[in-house]
């Protein structure tokens, strides 16, 4: 039979193993929260994979997950019986962080304890934990359908390599020994481990069990003790909503989105009626490490009937909400649902277009209810959302609702203005809403296209992300008011130009006629139009683009791109 075999960590790994020991030291627990966390995606695996092989289950068709404690050898031992793993899955699994862009992340981390702790949380904890309280940990696994003398015994103490070796295991599934290091040995403690089950994992849908306390009596009969059930056990999403307790959603967050942070706010719902479905959507605090990675997973976990499909099912949210995580639970697709099938089902369209609302709505109450959260969303994905009007013309109105401006109003260059604030301080007479685009806050907040409204007191947008042209031009207008970019055209101030303001316009162009001439034969062939303005208080000048012109910072975006 095959030897026992040593293999180094991927770098990546090594570098996130050292860092996890030191920077989450002081939130050692969590390690229970993952590890039960694997157990129990798991399980759903194992679940989904016996919907088509039945004989995966073998004669042990009861999923659940034990927890025990033992004070003599200072151990704790977390056991499942869900898929496990095959030799080349151990090492690929134990062994790398096999997600894209993990190297260019770890870049970032500084050896400040609490910024590392922060951006280790947004990349997510995982397994490497159990090394924060174990100076040795052992994996025996066997995958499900393998006969017995292919499981895997995986050892490591957390340094540079591991060990794996061939081992016989009965059962199917995963056994994690954890030996604790001497500052760690509360965790040997049955009733110290139970407090922080009970914390983590009321929402887990399958049973963890630890042993039930013996009587003395019991212990003086030599009694064999007796397993029993600690947590809830039941799919949270099912549950009630009064019946779940905040801290049951922000663990069950934490679960699904493999996220350290707590989330800013979610929206749980259970639709019954021609479709019937319930989901659980939430919004985080903090962007994961990879969200403008193209290929990063997005979309909600799928379960159907309470039985998990798959993870990051991208077809029941649009791409401008790509930031949201969560779990849809449908009762009409079908148990042997795909990808490809989810795309063409017109049932996912419906689905996704009331999650979408439902989104939607759950922002609008954020930004009503919590102006301070809806900011710290804002600055997070504001980005993100910008591009909801050009993806979703039909809600184009709510999404709108949704942005945040800087203005002339204050001039300060975060964005905290909503287009409902900017209306309700618009002049007497004033039809349009103004902007101004620029490459930064600063220069959008200088520009001499402002002098003219700065005069007359009349507010005006100041925009200076990227997207910002191409978002005002999708959206057109707003309350039906129409988005006026004031370095565009000829500026109609309409009522609010007073009479005389007008005259003096039509009496300056006339007797500066030749003038205009004059700089219109210098600049020929470089400017189309020469002209009068009332734009303009300080400034002598300035180039304005025409109406149906791309705009200046379209243009300079299609220059990047070589075009
Ligand atoms: P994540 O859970 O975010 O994928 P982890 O570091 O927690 O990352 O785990 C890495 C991988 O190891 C998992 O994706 C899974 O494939 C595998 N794994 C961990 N624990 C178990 C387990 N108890 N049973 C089966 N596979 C596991
Ligand atoms: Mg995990």
């Amino acid at each position: 039979t095959a030897e026992k075999e040593t293999m180094g960590f991927q770098t990546e790994a090594k570098q996130l193993l050292k860092l996890m020991i030191h920077s989450l030291y002081s939130n050692k627990e969590i390690f229970l929260r993952e590890l039960i966390s694997n157990a129990s995606d798991a399980a759903d695996k194992l679940r989904f994979e016996s919907l088509e092989a039945p004989e995966l289950l073998e004669e042990d068709p009861d999923l659940k997950i034990t927890v025990v404690t033992n004070k003599d050898t200072k151990t704790i031992t977390i056991t499942d019986n869900g898929i496990g793993m095959s030799k080349d899955e151990v090492i690929q699994n134990l062994g790398t962080i096999a997600r894209s862009g993990t190297a260019e992340y770890l870049k970032n981390l500084t050896g400040d304890k609490k910024k590392d702790a922060q951006l280790i949380g947004q990349f997510g904890v995982g397994f490497y934990s159990a090394f924060i309280v174990a100076d040795r940990v052992e994996v025996f696994t066997r995958r499900a359908g393998l006969p017995a003398n292919e499981a895997v015994h995986w050892e490591s103490t957390g340094e540079a390599d591991f060990s794996i070796e061939p081992v016989e295991r009965a059962e199917r599934g995963t056994q994690v020994v954890l030996h604790l290091r001497d500052d760690s040995l509360d965790f040997a403690d049955d009733w110290r481990v139970r407090s922080v089950i009970k914390k983590y994992s009321d929402h887990i849908s399958l049973p963890v069990m630890m042993y039930k306390s013996q009587s003395e009596e019991e212990i003086k009969e030599g009694a064999l003790p007796e397993f029993e059930t600690i947590n809830e056990a039941k799919a949270l999403w099912v549950r009630n909503r009064t019946e779940v307790k905040d801290e049951e959603y922000i663990e069950f967050y934490k679960h699904i989105s493999h996220d350290f942070n707590e989330p800013l706010t979610w929206s749980h719902n259970k639709v019954e009626g021609k479709l019937e479905y319930a989901s659980l959507l939430y919004i985080p605090e903090k962007a994961p490490f990879d969200m403008w990675n193209r290929d990063a997973n997005r979309g909600v976990k799928l379960y159907v009937q309470r039985t998990f499909i798959m993870d990051e099912a991208e077809q029941f949210l649009p791409l401008y909400l790509r930031f949201v995580k969560g779990v849809v639970d449908s009762n009409d697709l079908s148990l042997n649902v795909s990808r490809e099938i989810l795309q063409k089902d017109p049932n996912v369209d419906s689905m996704k277009s009331a999650l979408t609302k439902r989104v939607l709505d759950m922002l609008e109450k954020l930004a009503k209810k919590d102006t301070e959260k809806y900011q710290t969303f804002w600055k997070t994905f504001g980005q993100v959302l910008k591009e909801g009007p050009a993806e979703d013309f039909a809600n184009r109105e709510k999404i709108a609702k949704l942005l945040r401006f800087a203005t002339s109003h204050d001039n300060k260059a975060e964005q905290t203005h909503s287009l409902d604030d900017y209306i309700a301080r618009m002049k007497e007479g004033q039809k349009e809403i103004f902007y101004v685009v620029g490459e930064s806050h600063a220069m959008a907040s200088n520009s001499p296209h402002l002098e003219v409204f700065r005069k007359k007191g009349i507010e005006v947008l100041l925009l200076s992300d990227r997207v910002d042209d191409w978002l005002m031009n999708q959206l057109g207008e707003y309350d039906g008011k129409q988005l006026k970019d004031v370095g565009r055209g000829e500026l109609d101030l309409g009522e609010l130009d007073a009479e005389e303001d007008k005259k003096q316009k039509e009496k300056l162009a006339k007797e500066h006629k030749d003038l205009v001439e004059r700089v219109q034969g210098i600049l020929e062939g470089k400017v189309q139009e020469v002209r009068v303005t009332n734009r303009l208080t300080d400034s002598p000048a300035c180039l304005v683009v025409g109406d149906y012109d791309i705009g200046m910072q379209m243009k300079r975006i299609l220059e990047q791109a070589g075009q």
